[in-house]
């Protein structure tokens, strides 16, 4: 038999997804600074589609504390933490982390993606069960599967079909996951009904707070902060470094136990280089100022407000969300992306969401706040998306 090579099997499945309007390519940005970004062709763009709802991605602190540590300790760890490449800034971002979320300890990664599949395929395996929302971020659907524990998805944000699950579920540990705030949605998952359930299956929780931390909660520390679930109600807690703290990285929290026993067998950790020192003295510069300032909150808050007025006023397809992720629903994947390309002519660069990354016919606009944006920033989008969005 005459088998296809690679690149002829590649081609087709590249012009199926250019014929469904899938294909996706990175959206380049020659620099950032504040909450404007300089295209190829040399405009500039306000930008609407980031993670760095404090506005700190592009603060000098951050890049400054990272810069002096460059200098002194080099651009790269040299190893894994179980080998030469753990430091004396990971222990004390690590305490730091700890702290800040009210957990006995924290534990870095080296990405918020590795942190999920390490976790949950260290908590569970073939026997034990996976409870997680449908739409839960990729990483911990991708988690479960690694484990080869049983999958299973309740609806969306629904604890009493999560119950039921439990109920007829036989597996002999049972982990229900979560994202504290979903990234594709803005909303939030309903954390204390998800715990009692939990609770009264004598099932672990975990929370993926990728998008709570920094925005919610008393000082930034999350969702579970906002909802006052501690350390017995939820476990678990990942966290990432990349969003609100605009710096790059992920944690895990929770006890003593759990981070020793992560040490002993997430393997995307122990296999994996440590992070560089530098990248953790600057999210530690970061932490300390999402922790203290919280007046980029308030002001995140009020944007937040002005936005979804404004786009009541517009007749806007607006979802049911209080953080800084606001998409705006357009349905087809094409429709979604000339939306996109229509902001971005008028100066707005807010990127289309498409299959697969969420369902079928629910493609968006993936608007973000930022602390970074004045309100004359959100003015000026809410005028281009009443002109660009397909009525
Ligand atoms: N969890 C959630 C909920 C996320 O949205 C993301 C990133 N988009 C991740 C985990 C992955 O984090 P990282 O980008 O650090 O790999």
């Amino acid at each position: 038999m005459n088998r296809p090579g690679l690149d002829q099997v590649l081609s087709q499945r590249l012009a199926e997804r250019h014929a469904a309007g899938l294909h996706r390519s990175p959206r380049r940005l020659q620099g950032v600074e504040g909450p404007y970004g300089l295209t190829p062709d040399g405009r500039t763009v306000v930008v609407f589609c980031a993670n760095d709802y404090l506005g700190l991605a592009s603060d000098p602190r951050p890049g400054q504390a990272m810069a002096q540590a460059a200098v002194d300790q080099g651009a790269g760890s040299g190893a894994a933490h179980l080998v030469s490449g753990h430091r004396p800034e990971h222990e004390a971002l690590e305490r730091d982390l700890a702290a800040w979320t009210g957990r006995e300890a924290a534990l870095l990664f080296s990405t918020g993606y590795m942190a999920n599949l390490g976790v949950i395929d260290a908590l569970v395996g073939r026997g034990d069960t996976v409870l997680e929302d449908r739409l839960n971020h990729a990483s911990l659907l991708d988690g479960a599967r690694i484990s080869g524990a049983r999958l299973r998805r309740y609806h969306h944000a629904d604890a009493e079909h999560l119950d039921a699950l439990l109920q007829k579920d036989t597996g002999r540990h049972r982990l229900v996951v979560t994202d504290g705030v979903f990234s594709m949605d803005g909303d939030c998952a309903p954390l204390p009904a998800l715990a009692r359930v939990a609770r009264r299956h004598g099932a672990w929780l975990m929370v993926d707070d990728a998008h709570g931390l920094g925005v919610l909660g008393r000082s930034g520390a999350g969702l579970l902060a906002e909802a006052g679930l501690g350390q017995a109600d939820v476990p678990v807690l990942v966290g990432t470094l990349g969003k609100a703290l605009g710096s790059f990285g992920a944690f895990v929290a929770g006890s003593r136990v759990l981070i020793d026993a992560l040490v002993q067998s997430a393997r995307t950790w122990i296999y994996t280089t440590a992070p560089a020192p530098a990248q953790a003295a600057a999210t530690r510069e970061a932490l300390a100022m999402a922790r203290d300032q919280d007046w980029r909150r308030d002001h995140l808050g009020r944007l937040i407000r002005r936005f979804r007025d404004g786009a009541a006023d517009l007749n806007l397809p607006l979802m049911p969300s209080k953080t800084p992720i606001q998409p705006v629903l357009v349905g087809e994947a094409g429709q979604a992306l000339a939306a996109s390309r229509a902001l971005e002519a008028r100066g707005y660069w807010v990127t289309a969401i498409r299959p697969p990354t969420v369902p079928p016919g629910t493609a968006r606009l993936r608007v973000t706040l930022s602390a970074a944006h004045a309100d004359h920033h959100v003015d000026g989008l809410l005028g281009a998306l009443g002109d660009c969005l397909p009525r």
